[in-house]
């Protein structure tokens, strides 16, 4: 159920993150109906708007990130007309005083649910946090939500955790990873878990691998000075693909609740099997693009977007992963994610093991393994790919064929954006898909020997051609195993 009354404060409400994500989400859960009706929107930030700037500024931004057709003036005055600023540093003293006042609003609910976002850089959060406790705000009723990156490794990670969970308990801590709140990531649990015919075969019996791809044509922008020092392994697969890998491979939870399925996915991470440096060497693939043509346009390469030459952060990874338990031994994860490759495009792909035996060794065009292919984004759905009679009065031929569900036929309404759905879970205090902190370290615990041997090696990014599906090795690593990367149709 929803509380009567919330107050939503954006630390950095003035951001991009803000001004294209968060308020459009805001706007458009406000438009169904589905905010608590006494909502306040309070942006913090350095800028030095009074509260009829900050309106136009996000009514400018409003009218750009939202569709034309889910624009109206009812629901963006009302929406306008919830939203106030307040201007301060974090790291001074002045502008706390105005926030305090503001949220102590004594013809205020005593239980508005007080929602702190922490928009800004994480070496904030901390200082945030104390000042936050220092005006009485971060009682029984708050919850601080936290963006990415948790840290840069486990040691900075733990000293985030360590910042926030001074002042908040864990229950009040939400660590946003949108990838968890597309439909189809939530789908695939649903699809797992409220079907019978998947799960006896969701198992290294009859699963031969699994493959997960993320991939972006964007290159690194304007954003290039951060990912610099972040780089695809930290950025993507630290938090995303690992996400995606433990909802395929996590056990069934006795029922869908914050706990239970967090706890599922927690064990997946610590059964993934560490690397040695070997294991580095031989298992993961780094890159790193060059230029060239995306979708036709040419485009510069990583150290043109950069502005200099003097760097070996990567922007493509395949990794190959176990999962060292009953259920998947032996059965590989293959990973891989990058910027700048020939298409955007989020992917899940279980491929199944071959029938035990061939029954029609004469027929034209070979049977094709069965694989059920989800499609995170764009265009959610999931198709199940099997081998079919092509149908006509000759010999047998065998020919691949696809059942399909696409959310945009099946399902009328339009899915939410993920940012829409979390922070409506923030407000009803839903911490199902939020990462836990030691779903969060044990990610980074498994990932930091991975970055520990690519520091030590002689080796740097392999480069590959931007519009590519990346260096040729992250080829290689499936070929040696006997198998290809499906790339979709
Ligand atoms: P941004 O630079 O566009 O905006 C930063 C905002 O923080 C501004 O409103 C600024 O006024 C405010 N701010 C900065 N320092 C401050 C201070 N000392 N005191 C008070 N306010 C201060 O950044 P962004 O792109 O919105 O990203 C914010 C955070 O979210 C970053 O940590 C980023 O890594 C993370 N993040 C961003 C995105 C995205 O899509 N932009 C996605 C995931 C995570």
């Amino acid at each position: 159920g929803l509380p009567p009354a919330c107050d939503f404060t954006v630390f950095g409400g003035t951001g991009d993150l803000a001004l294209r994500k968060l308020l459009p989400a805001l706007y458009l859960r406000d438009r169904e109906g589905q905010l608590p009706a006494d909502t306040r929107i309070v942006g913090v930030s350095r800028s030095d708007h009074d509260q009829a700037a900050y309106r136009e500024e996000v009514r400018a931004a409003l009218l750009e990130h939202v569709d034309a057709d889910r624009l109206d003036d009812a629901a963006l005055d009302r929406m306008l007309a919830r939203l106030h600023h307040v201007t301060l540093d974090v790291n001074g003293s002045e502008g706390w005083h105005e926030l305090h006042g503001l949220l102590k609003d004594r013809a205020r609910h005593e239980d508005t649910v007080r929602v702190f976002y922490l928009a800004v850089a994480p070496g904030l959060f901390g200082s945030i946090c104390r000042r936050l406790d220092e005006i009485g705000a971060a009682d029984a009723n708050a919850r601080v939500v936290v963006e990415k990156p948790v840290g840069h490794d486990l040691a900075s990670a733990q000293a985030v955790n360590d910042a926030v969970g001074e002042v908040f308990e864990e229950s009040q801590i939400f660590r946003i990873d949108h990838y968890l709140g597309k439909e189809s990531v939530q789908n695939l649990l649903v699809t797992r878990f409220a079907n019978t015919f998947l799960e006896p075969l969701w198992n290294s019996h009859w699963v031969d691998h699994v493959q997960i791809t993320v991939a972006e044509s964007l290159g690194v922008g304007d954003r290039g000075g951060y990912y610099d020092h972040a780089g695809a392994l930290r950025d993507m697969v630290q938090n995303h693909l690992l996400q995606l890998l433990c909802l395929v491979a996590m056990e069934p939870p006795t029922y869908v609740g914050g706990e239970t399925v967090r706890d599922e996915k927690l064990k997946v991470l610590q059964a993934l099997k560490p690397m040695t440096p070997a294991d580095v060497d031989r298992d993961t693939v780094r890159g790193r693009y060059d230029a060239g043509l995306v979708g036709g346009a040419a485009v510069a390469s990583y150290a043109d977007d950069l502005g200099h030459d003097q760097s070996d952060t990567e922007t493509f990874v395949a990794l190959k992963a176990e999962v060292h338990n009953w259920r998947w031994a032996g059965v590989p994860f293959y990973l891989r994610t990058g910027k700048r490759l020939d298409r955007r495009t989020s992917e899940i792909v279980v491929v199944f093991k071959e029938p035990p035996h061939a029954m029609f060794p004469h027929s034209e065009g070979g049977s094709t393994p069965n694989r059920l292919h989800i499609q995170v984004q764009p265009d959610e759905g999931m198709r199940l790919h099997l081998t079919a009679k092509e149908p006509g009065p000759g010999g047998i031929r065998l020919r691949p064929v696809s059942l399909d569900l696409s959310y945009a036929t099946a399902f009328a309404q339009a899915s939410p954006d993920a940012y829409e759905r979390l922070l409506m879970d923030v407000i009803k205090g839903n911490p199902t898909l939020f990462m836990r902190r030691d779903e969060v370290e044990a990610a980074w615990a498994w990932v930091e020997p991975i970055l520990t041997r690519w520091a030590a090696s002689p080796d740097r990014p392999r480069r590959y051609p931007a519009g590519t599906t990346g260096p040729i090795a992250a080829a290689t690593l499936l070929e040696r195993d006997g198998r290809t990367w499906q790339e979709s149709d």
